[in-house]
């Protein structure tokens, strides 16, 4: 058998629609088709993948159409609309990559896993959530469905409004994730591309022999990391709307990192060089990857990410220097 190349790939919020667009249907398909050529562009050179995706504005907008009409029709758990918004958008993805597929002659077709994540229920995030969703309340409203709901608020300065805070747990395992395997390693005869863990995944905890859905929201980098590592794959990339993770990001000094090993990554990450929530979660997710039996994890742009693979363009970073 010729050698088999596979990777996980994680899309971020900007491959999915275009930034500061109405998310309607058009403009995220539109969007999703132009990501499709990019990621069939990987495929045809030679690699099979795995490919998570975040949701941010779509589970923005699930919920808020959810939070509009609560007394009209009856309002879901956040976990079943994660649910919701890795169908919508398995939904796109799956039809947009099997048509590009097809398009270019090659003999595969995308299909989405719906994916549920092992939390922990005494993960200190659910003591304090942190992470905001949906719509924007006044006190009063806050106070009412704090009360009805037993949400949490946070105040938002800017708004000078309340919006409900969610945890965001640490992954701890990808339920489906021996299934998923099976896919990716499935070999020459393999004509599945798997979309999974869209959203980071259902977050669900574990009592007793079950598993139950909590509300909460997963970092989609991280859920990727261990979806990789279960599966035991050796590369993740993470796709972002910058080419390179930078130290002295967005100052006269910025430098791209193109190369670095667990070392140097962990001590720009103290050092303070990522930003919180947008950048540090890949890097740790990288690192934690590696730890845990990786090889080697990129962080790049959709634009970038064949010559990412052909020409080691991007940020590199590997358990040693130049693996
Ligand atoms: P995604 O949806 O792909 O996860 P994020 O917005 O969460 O996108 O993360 C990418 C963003 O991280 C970039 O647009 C950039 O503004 C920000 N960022 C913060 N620190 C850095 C850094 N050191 N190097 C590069 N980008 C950084
Ligand atoms: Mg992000």
């Amino acid at each position: 058998m010729s050698e088999m190349k596979t990777a996980v790939v994680a899309i971020g919020g900007n491959a999915l629609i275009e930034p500061g667009k109405r998310v309607t249907y058009e403009n995220q398909m539109r969007r999703i088709r132009g990501t499709s050529e990019q990621l069939v562009d990987l495929i045809q050179i030679g690699y099979d993948i795995v490919l998570t995706h975040g949701n941010g504005p779509q589970i923005g907008s699930i919920l808020l159409q959810n939070e509009l009409t609560r007394d009209e029709a009856p309002e879901m758990p956040l976990h079943a609309l994660v649910g919701e918004s890795q169908g919508l958008l398995g939904y796109m993805l799956q039809q947009s990559l099997s048509n590009e597929l097809a398009r270019r002659g090659i003999e595969k077709i995308a299909v989405s896993i719906l994916t549920q994540v092992l939390v922990d229920e005494k993960d200190p995030a659910f003591v304090k959530p942190v992470k905001p969703v949906g719509k924007f309340y006044n006190q009063e409203q806050a106070k009412r469905l704090a009360v009805e709901m037993g949400w949490v608020f946070g105040y938002e300065k800017d708004e000078d409004a309340y919006r409900r805070l969610v945890p965001s747990p640490q992954p701890l395992k990808i339920i489906e994730s021996k299934a998923i395997r099976r896919f990716i390693f499935g070999g020459e005869q393999q004509i599945e591309l798997i979309i999974a863990c869209g959203g980071g995944g259902i977050p669900v905890i574990r009592r007793g022999d079950r598993y139950i859905g909590v509300d909460a929201v997963v970092d989609k980098d991280l859920a990727a990391c261990v979806l990789a590592t279960d599966i035991k794959e050796k590369l993740l990339i993470m796709l972002t709307d910058v080419d390179y993770a930078y130290i002295d990001y967005g100052t006269e000094r910025q430098r791209a990192i193109r190369n670095a090993d667990v070392d140097e990554a962990e001590r720009y990450l103290k050092d303070g060089h990522f930003g919180e929530g947008s950048m540090a979660p890949k890097i740790l997710a990288a690192l934690r990857f590696l730890q845990l039996g990786g090889e080697r994890a990129i962080i790049t742009s959709l634009s970038k990410l064949k010559d990412a693979v052909l020409k080691a363009e991007g940020t590199h970073i590997t358990r040693v220097k130049n693996e």
